[in-house]
């Protein structure tokens, strides 16, 4: 929705990991004493970055984030390093960068992987994948992409009139595929069509069996051979949170009846020889692997029946889904999977294959759609922390001589706290937390007491946090308390165009500071953006054994500021973010990384200003400067002149709070 704009391709030599090292105020912590193994692990489990990483990301000795596209030895770059050398260019925070080699070896590990598996089952047909535009329309994003299109056959899947018009700019292997899947009006149908005539390999993939007379219609006119495409609903249906419903409920695809409706229809205009697809897509995010299998097992079916009548059928799309582990678990939870990308893979040649020889049908090449599987790693959203919102527990609570008794009991319940006592002491307090905002709306308690009381509320609490004996405390009763009493840094940034799904969805992106790891001691912290919205805060986090309610983080202090990464979000995230409040892209590089460790940035783009962020929503900047004359123009007082170019200053700059 928010393309970066005005490009500055800058094509500047490499950073060699010497350079990096003395430009970044970093080589400090970089060189200090080795520290102990068990500090590392212990850094390492924290943010269960080992298990999340995919291979790219990690931590280095000195407690720095690394990232490793190509996952060879001695090629990791801190990305504290490549922040820097951002920042030098004149880039504030927010950033996303990306990594188009991580893109580049998603793809090529996914074909890689169905190859293995067709070599393994002795498959007789082949694998090509494509990539779903929608899950990033971005230039780099696709360019990227396409740059594979030669070595594996990889082509694109649209889902719209914009999305097929970007596919057919794009040079693409000629055997490639270009998928048009959603729902097609004539326009659509006539430019996918013509597209075809001119060399591309287009399949028009139908949803209704309208669109299937549509195609022929168009096809006819025209006089082009269409490739057509089923969209088929399947009984199986996706699990976890964006299962595509199957059956009778779905919102695409044709039903049993309209399959064989449509090769009716097609045998009738002597068009059978116009089927080459079967489509079919579960969900994204597919967490459990049987869901999986059901499907294949079920499309494969469906494929050998429709084949019998029209041989020219020649792919099985097997659609999108490969989920992508966001927390590291390895479960069949909403935000991980409980299979590998080989299991994936072999669970679908082995079924294909199988089924095939049941019906003895000659078998499909296999096709598949993965968007989050390729994309999510490739983009780091960089921000932040400008300031901390909570209760520090290390300034004195200043209470009243004549303070009312809930404060005065407050205190000495503080006092009496002891690692034997936290339960029923903290059971007391919130009794007593309780009645005094209640006396305090009867008018019975002064704002002094309020503000005494609360504080020494939280201080109980995140005393007994620390202090609990951990034999008598059960696992949920600290992390409440910890929850309870977590500040909240707040971070220059906003969910809504960075991260949307963390509010659409509640999903979860591990995250962790790029310097600092293994800093002692840690804040428990959740975090917030800097819109004016209650919802702009993430409150789950990927912690050592699944999600948990705070995130460990270094203390907020100014001498040594640290940013933090968002990570795995390359997917969707960047095209479905908003300009909620009017924050708008953020700035963004691209970054390619050398063998030896050195690091050029191929791209780099300033993100959205004041003045077009509020182009999109109907001032352009010409209307924007002269409604400002017409209201100010005539006074040329120094003040007049100043706030003029105080207001022109803040519309010609970035939409995030400067620091
Ligand atoms: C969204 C979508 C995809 C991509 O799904 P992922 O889960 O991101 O792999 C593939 N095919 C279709 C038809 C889609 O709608």
């Amino acid at each position: 929705m928010n393309p970066p704009v005005a490009g500055t391709p800058a094509s500047t030599p490499p950073v060699s990991p010497a350079q990096a090292s003395a430009s970044s105020d970093r080589t400090a912590i970089v060189s200090a004493p080795i520290v102990s193994d068990k500090k590392r692990q212990e850094a390492l489990a924290r943010y269960n970055v080992n298990e999340w990483g995919g291979g790219y990301f990690t931590m280095d000795d000195g407690g720095c984030a690394t990232v490793n596209p190509l996952q060879r030895p001695g090629a990791a770059v801190r990305l504290a390093d490549i922040v820097d050398e951002v920042k030098r260019r004149g880039f504030r925070s927010p950033f996303l960068l990306r990594f188009p080699q991580i893109l580049k070896h998603r793809v090529t590990r996914l074909h890689d992987a169905f190859a293995a598996a067709i070599r393994e089952f002795d498959y007789p047909k082949h694998y090509q994948g494509v990539l779903p535009v929608k899950v990033n329309q971005q230039r780099v994003v696709v360019e990227a992409a396409v740059e594979q299109s030669g070595r594996h056959r990889y082509g694109l899947e649209v889902g719209s009139k914009g999305e097929l018009a970007l596919a057919l700019t794009m040079t693409i292997h000629p055997e490639a595929l270009l998928l048009c899947n959603g729902f097609k009006d004539r326009d659509f149908i006539e430019l996918a069509l013509r597209g075809q005539a001119a060399g591309s390999r287009v399949v028009l993939i139908s949803e209704t069996i309208h669109e299937v007379r549509d195609i022929i219609t168009v096809a006819r006119d025209i006089g082009v051979k269409p490739q057509i495409g089923f969209r088929v609903r399947l009984h199986s249906s996706g699990v976890g949170k964006w299962e595509e419903s199957g059956g009778s409920h779905a919102k695409f695809g044709l039903t049993t009846a309209e399959i064989l409706e449509a090769l009716d229809y097609l045998q009738a205009e002597g068009r059978m020889d116009s089927v080459s697809l079967i489509h079919f897509h579960i969900g994204s995010q597919i967490c459990d692997i049987r869901a999986w299998k059901e499907a294949i097992k079920e499309a494969t079916r469906m494929f050998c029946h429709i084949k019998r009548r029209a041989p020219s059928l020649e792919f099985l799309d097997m659609g999108g889904g490969l989920a992508v582990d966001y927390d590291g678990t390895s479960t069949a939870t909403d935000w991980s999977l409980n299979y590998t990308l080989e299991e994936y893979c072999r669970d679908a040649v082995y079924n294909v294959k199988t089924v095939c020889e049941q019906e003895e049908v000659e078998p499909p090449v296999l096709v598949s759609e993965s968007g989050r599987a390729v994309l999510a790693y490739h983009a780091v959203t960089v921000v932040t922390p400008l300031k901390v919102i909570g209760r520090d527990s290390s300034r004195p609570v200043h209470i009243a001589k004549d303070a009312c008794h809930q404060v005065k009991e407050l205190k000495s319940t503080l006092d009496e706290l002891r690692k034997n006592n936290c339960r029923e002491l903290i059971n007391d307090a919130r009794s007593l937390h309780a009645e005094l905002i209640s006396s305090f709306k009867l008018g019975f308690v002064t704002l002094e007491d309020r503000a005494a009381g609360e504080a020494l509320f939280h201080d109980i609490c995140s005393r007994a946090a620390q202090i609990w004996d951990r034999e008598d405390a059960a696992e949920k009763e600290i992390a409440d308390l910890v929850e309870m009493t977590a500040p909240r840094f707040i971070c220059n940034f906003s969910i809504f165009q960075s991260v949307p799904d963390t509010w659409a969805f509640r999903q979860v992106f591990p995250m962790m500071p790029l310097t600092r790891l293994l800093d002692d001691p840690v804040t428990e912290a959740t975090i917030g953006d800097i819109t004016c919205d209650s919802d702009g805060r993430i409150d789950d986090f990927v912690g050592c054994a699944g999600i948990k309610r705070t995130l460990p983080l270094p203390t907020l202090n100014t001498d040594e500021p640290f940013h933090l990464g968002l990570f795995l979000v390359g997917a969707y995230q960047d095209t479905l973010g908003d300009f909620h409040n009017l924050f708008g892209a953020a700035n963004e590089a691209s970054i390619i990384i050398d063998d030896d460790g050195s690091f050029s940035i191929i791209n780099q783009y300033r993100g959205t200003t004041v003045a077009e962020a509020m182009e999109v929503f109907g001032y352009p900047l010409s209307l924007l400067r002269a409604r400002f004359d017409e209201r100010w123009g005539g006074d040329d007082s120094l003040e007049a002149v100043r706030y003029r170019d105080c207001f022109m200053r803040i519309v010609s700059s970035g939409t995030y709070l400067k620091r």
